[in-house]
């Protein structure tokens, strides 16, 4: 628990899936509401089809219930008046605004908590995670465990028909016959992947004169 003065500030959990992130803010949200708190909870969502109430679950199959949004401008719009606490899982989907939306809600005294996976399945920062690691007061790295190795495990291995999926897929895979595991970064496998070398300094491509 933050214990700034002020009021209001932005916790991240975040890690690779099975890390048990959900597991962390749903114990965060039972303590606020044991703390008599009204608390909120959202869950992004890919699409709007379900519409009201929706169910949040841990991979331990906890479950409570939390409102689903596919946009970030939905958190905004429908946090109640007086609510103290403010819960977001499954962050990694929604769009940049999510950014400027917990900054607000947190300048304005609430306490906010949002969960999310840090890297896609090629192991690159996922959508606006690194932004809301850097603006937040509080950040958690999870990990799992590698189902190879038995490591700490930090990557999603996506895989389809239970071989490494390449890289060239997309990101958001809707509907997909798709599986994932969490692996560590020896074990994590994405075929095709090149990484983006423009940023590197010259000497460090063997380009250097
Ligand atoms: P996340 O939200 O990070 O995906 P959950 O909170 O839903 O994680 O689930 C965490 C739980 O998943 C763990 O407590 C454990 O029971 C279970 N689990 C399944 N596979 C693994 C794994 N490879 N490593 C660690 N925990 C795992
Ligand atoms: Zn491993």
């Amino acid at each position: 628990m933050y214990h700034g003065a002020q009021e209001g500030w932005v916790e991240v959990i975040s890690g690779v899936m099975f890390s048990g992130k959900s597991e962390e803010l749903m114990r965060r949200v039972r303590r606020a509401t044991i703390a008599r708190k009204s608390v909120q909870v959202f869950k992004s969502h890919l699409d709007d089809r379900y519409g009201g109430l929706h169910r949040i679950s841990s991979h331990d199959g906890s479950e409570r219930d939390a409102v689903p949004v596919s946009r970030s401008i939905h958190v905004a719009q429908n946090v109640l008046p007086d609510v103290s606490v403010v819960a977001v899982d499954e962050v990694q989907f929604l769009d940049d605004g999510i950014v400027t939306v917990v900054n607000d809600l947190a300048d304005r005294g609430i306490r906010v908590i949002v969960a999310g996976t840090d890297m896609d399945f090629r192991g690159e920062p996922f959508g606006p995670i690194p932004k809301l690691l850097a603006i937040a007061e509080l950040v958690d790295k999870l990990h799992a465990i590698c189902v190879v190795c038995g490591d700490l495990a930090t990557r999603n291995q996506r895989l389809i028909d239970g071989k490494p999926a390449p890289a060239e897929g997309p990101t958001i895979q809707v509907g997909g016959s798709e599986t994932y595991e969490a692996r560590c970064r020896k074990c994590h496998v994405v075929p095709g992947r090149t990484r983006d070398q423009t940023e590197l300094p010259m000497e460090t491509l063997g380009r250097a004169p």
